[in-house]
């Protein structure tokens, strides 16, 4: 969560959610994961803003 610059990151009681909307797709979050729990995919909204 404090690597993801726009803060798109936020904890829930049932595991983390990325706000799809907020995400700018830079993929920093990405390779710190420990336990490889992050990709990926395909995002229109960072599509649209492109
Ligand atoms: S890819 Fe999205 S969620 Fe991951 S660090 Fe970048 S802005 Fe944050």
């Amino acid at each position: 969560m404090p690597l993801c610059p726009p803060m798109a990151i936020e904890m829930r009681r049932e595991g983390l959610l990325v706000d799809a909307a907020t995400c700018t797709g830079c993929t920093k979050c990405i390779a710190p994961c420990p336990v490889g729990a992050l990709s990926m995919v395909a995002n229109p909204l960072v599509a649209a803003r492109a």
